[in-house]
């Protein structure tokens, strides 16, 4: 590890559900139809190309507030992560997910050095490829089930508006 690694900002423990239901005062989100999914990540990603462009996208606006970059990151595994959730859940009877600290990956992958340009690619790919599972799961099997280990259950049209949310809330914490 560098010795440079600023320190990890503080975590958020909160439990991010209820915007499947409920929306987002935050950010503004508002549960949409599964099927316009692919198309709403796809759009955050062409923004997310800008926000990565920005010459200050390294840069923590504070000591507790991930950089536009570490976001980017964020997002980048978290829309990975998501899609092989939906894919297991396509194949198989209610997978349970392993655990997942978004806040840990981030000291572990070193968010706040990563180069702006493949995060870009990286995040571009890893879009891409969840929009092929989403478009690969049929009308008739958004209600498959699958629960993360803390006993949460999800259905693929439920998770398609976390993953949702987690593209468009983190574009609105960068103002991107
Ligand atoms: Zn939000």
């Amino acid at each position: 590890m560098n010795s440079h690694a600023p320190a990890p900002v503080p975590g958020d423990d909160r439990d991010w559900t209820f915007v499947i239901t409920d929306g987002c005062d935050e950010c503004g989100f508002r549960p949409f139809a599964p099927a316009e999914t692919a198309r709403r990540l796809s759009d955050g990603t062409g923004r997310w190309r800008a926000v990565l462009e920005r010459p200050d996208v390294a840069q923590r606006p504070s000591d507790r507030v991930w950089s536009a970059l570490e976001y980017a990151c964020h997002v980048r595994d978290m829309v990975r992560l998501l899609g092989e959730r939906v894919k297991a859940m396509r194949d198989q009877e209610d997978p349970e997910f392993a655990d997942w600290d978004g806040d840990a990956k981030a000291v572990e992958l070193a968010y706040w050095a990563a180069d702006p340009g493949t995060t870009w690619e990286d995040l571009e790919r890893s879009t891409r490829r969840t929009v092929t599972v989403l478009e690969s799961v049929p009308a008739e099997d958004l209600g498959r089930a699958g629960h993360r280990s803390d006993g949460v259950a999800f259905t693929i049209a439920s998770l398609s508006q976390y993953i949702g949310h987690e593209m468009e809330h983190h574009l609105h914490d960068v103002r991107g």
